[in-house]
């Protein structure tokens, strides 16, 4: 069953807002986008479930429970998702997502920390979890059609020698390897380097063998006009070839300018062990900006379920 299936995305921008700023808009929000119009048991499937009521007031039980009529469970729809161990308030994750989802160049913990009046701390959880719901399925099929490659540099340092031109002098960056299907999804990942070695493991993993691939004339490229069994194509970037008719990894460029636009504006600066998080968010806001905002939101929130048995600090 698709999750939400039954449900209207296009008036869930309508919405959010108020789920930002009342705890109970929020779960039940969350709730709607989880399960649709038909709640079910976290642990059994049931679909025999009710909310607990306070007995004196009549109204939701302060943790906002459910129970489960056959196998007694008591849940609430935090339960599986990335903000299952939390405190935060839901409203705090509703903003948290909404901004994350929407804003182009990304939000920072500290913004979130303002508008929401928590710690920075826990703007930074909340951030962290956030992009990691935003992560790419490890099953999406691989890149196919004409596909577009580039290696691109990560860093607030400049290069502090002279003399070295082309791809070796950026070391002192963090290098990322981005494949963009035209009109489709993108990937991208942090490598260790640049070498062919590395980029070769990386394009067998993220694109089909059949594709038509488009480069720019870097020599870690080359092995592709024999070891590849779809087309390879080169524009020269150091004769300022930029396109040759449809040849040309302009796509790929501007994916990648939301990223710096990102990085210098927003976050000022991202290590190399973090930077993979903050790709997950600019890749997940690529992959989904045909959908409107209020879609990108429920799409983030979706994600977020079935992610936290995944989830371990030291490795992600
Ligand atoms: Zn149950």
């Amino acid at each position: 069953m698709e999750k939400g299936h039954n449900l209207s995305k296009s008036d869930v921008i309508g919405q959010i807002p108020l789920a930002c700023s009342n705890e109970l808009a929020a779960v039940e929000f969350l709730e709607k986008q989880r399960w649709g119009y038909t709640p079910c048991c976290v642990r059994c499937g049931s679909v025999a479930v009710y909310q607990m009521k306070d007995a004196k007031t009549g109204q939701r039980s302060s943790r906002y429970l459910w129970r489960c009529r056959d196998c007694k469970e008591q849940y609430t729809v935090r339960i599986g998702t990335v903000y299952e161990e939390s405190r935060i308030e839901l409203r705090h994750w509703c903003y948290a997502f909404w901004r994350a989802s929407t804003s182009k160049k990304g939000v920072s913990a500290l913004e979130i920390k303002r508008h929401c009046q928590i710690s920075y701390k826990s703007a930074l959880f909340l951030m962290n979890r956030i992009r990691f719901a935003m992560a790419p399925d490890p099953d999406s099929p691989q890149l196919k059609g004409t596909v577009e490659l580039v290696e691109v540099y990560i860093g607030p340092r400049k290069p502090r020698y002279k003399g070295v031109s082309g791809p070796g002098r950026s070391t002192l960056k963090t290098p990322v390897f981005c494949a963009v299907e035209r009109g489709g999804h993108l990937r991208r990942r942090v490598v260790a380097d640049v070498t062919a070695a590395t980029l070769r493991e990386a394009i067998r993993e993220d694109v089909d063998s059949r594709a038509r691939l488009m480069t720019d004339e870097y020599s870690a490229y080359r092995w592709l006009k024999k070891g590849w069994t779809g087309t390879h194509e080169t524009v020269c970037h150091r004769t300022f070839e930029y396109a040759r008719g449809d040849v040309h990894v302009n796509t790929a460029e501007s994916s990648h300018a939301l990223v710096k636009r990102g990085i210098i504006g927003i976050y000022h600066n991202v290590s190399r062990e973090y930077l993979h998080r903050y790709l997950w968010q600019f890749d997940f806001l690529w992959n989904n900006r045909q959908m409107n905002d209020g879609e990108r939101t429920v799409m983030a929130i979706q994600g977020a379920e079935g992610k936290r048995l995944m989830y371990r600090p030291s490795v992600n």
